[in-house]
């Protein structure tokens, strides 16, 4: 029935595929299928033929901030991945779930456009960095949005503004909302392009310099607790290359927990309540994850 509706519907799609090669951790089991609507309407159609027949799903966009569990996902995960198109209308850019912060951030420089130069280098996409509200060196990408256009569970489009998306420190509406981030919309300022390129050359120097962008993760797997930094609690409890089974605290940024080889879900689950146990102990900090396990 799935198979036939994804046919019918022109929806690009693989079954039983490996969540590992869908994921920066490269950690997981299988999906039982990956679909990969190219428009708003055949994504407006997959929902509501999933929640009318009771399919299990999950939205994904680069898979950055996210590990899927050793057994599995039994549903669809809906990929925003043919989901590009981006433009610029003047000082309004708008971007596709699916296309790369890095490729909106360096559309906006080449136009003398600043507001989202600090996603350059984030490795994730629109539709999740607006989800997870991500940011860096001192930015968020929600700081110039202007609206965002979804799909709710039954398979209508809606526009939001910025307020009604609830932005806060990696937090958005869509966290308690099972709505589908189709596209979303930047009123952007006028800045000076080389200014911006060497800001964006700075930042993704000092992500080389510091993050190990050598090995598999999820980038930083811990919120920023209010008042300390993750990393430098971990780093002060002596846990770098802390290890359990394939999942170490990565000895370059302690904040980060990387898959040195053949890493589970299990073991990075297990590496972090470690951690967040440590910290508690020796720090009297709660740490809290800021990948999401599914
Ligand atoms: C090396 C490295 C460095 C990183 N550096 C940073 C950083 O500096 N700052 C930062 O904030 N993050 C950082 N991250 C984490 C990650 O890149 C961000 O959280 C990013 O926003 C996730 O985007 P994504 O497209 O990969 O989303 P995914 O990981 O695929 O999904 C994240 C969440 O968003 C939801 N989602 C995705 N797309 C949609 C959609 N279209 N509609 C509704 N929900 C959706 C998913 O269901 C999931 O819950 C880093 C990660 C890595 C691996």
């Amino acid at each position: 029935m799935l198979k036939k509706f994804l046919e019918q519907n022109e929806i690009a799609a693989c079954f039983d595929e490996s969540l590992k090669k869908h994921t920066t951790f490269r950690v997981g089991g299988n999906a039982m299928c990956i679909a990969m609507p190219d428009t708003a309407k055949k994504a407006a159609n997959l929902i509501k033929f999933l929640n009318q027949n009771k399919i299990k799903h999950y939205f994904l966009g680069n898979g950055s901030n996210v590990i899927f569990r050793d057994e599995g996902f039994d549903g669809v995960i809906i990929k925003t991945s043919n989901l590009k198109e981006l433009n610029l209308n003047g000082n309004l850019l708008c971007a596709g779930a699916g296309v790369s912060m890095t490729a909106a951030a360096k559309l906006a420089q080449e136009n003398s456009l600043a507001g989202i130069e600090c996603c350059y280098g984030i490795p994730g996409n629109i539709g999740g960095g607006v989800y997870m509200n991500a940011g860096a060196y001192g930015g968020e990408i929600s700081a110039c949005l202007e609206s965002v256009d979804y799909i709710d569970e039954k398979g209508n489009l809606h526009t939001i503004t910025k307020e009604q998306c609830d932005f806060s420190y990696r937090h958005s509406a869509f966290m308690k909302n099972d709505w589908f981030i189709v596209s979303a919309r930047f009123r952007l300022n006028e800045g000076d392009s080389a200014q911006l390129w060497s800001f964006m050359e700075d930042i993704m120097n000092r992500r080389r310099d510091k993050q190990p962008l050598d090995k598999p993760s999820a980038g930083s797997s811990f919120k920023r607790p209010v008042g300390y930094f993750a990393a430098a609690l971990i780093d002060e409890c002596g846990l770098k290359g802390l290890t359990v089974g394939g999942a170490q605290v990565s000895d370059k940024h302690a904040g980060f927990i990387v898959n040195i080889g053949d890493a589970t879900c299990q073991d990075i689950v297990r590496l972090a309540d470690k951690v967040t146990r440590i910290v508690l102990e020796e720090k009297g900090v709660q740490l809290e994850k800021e990948m999401i396990i599914v």
